[in-house]
């Protein structure tokens, strides 16, 4: 993927930019389509994006105080 600060062009899996450190956005694992950064889940396909593969459950709520 190519850097957005100087152009030069990483290899894939590249999470920073070899020629100025500068971080690279997150190419999704199944279509390699490049999502802005902060994007949770691919804008093409849908995979979650960043490798974390972590599903979060819902939670469940503690019970709220109840009003009297
Ligand atoms: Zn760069
Ligand atoms: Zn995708």
């Amino acid at each position: 993927m190519r850097c957005s600060n100087c152009q030069a062009e990483n290899a894939e899996n590249k999470k920073y930019c070899g020629q100025c450190g500068t971080q690279l956005p997150e190419g999704c694992p199944n279509c390699g389509a490049e999502n802005p950064d902060g994007n949770k889940f691919c804008g093409q396909c849908g995979t979650a994006l960043g490798g974390v593969t972590d599903t979060v459950p819902e939670a469940p709520r503690p019970q709220a105080e109840q009003e009297a």
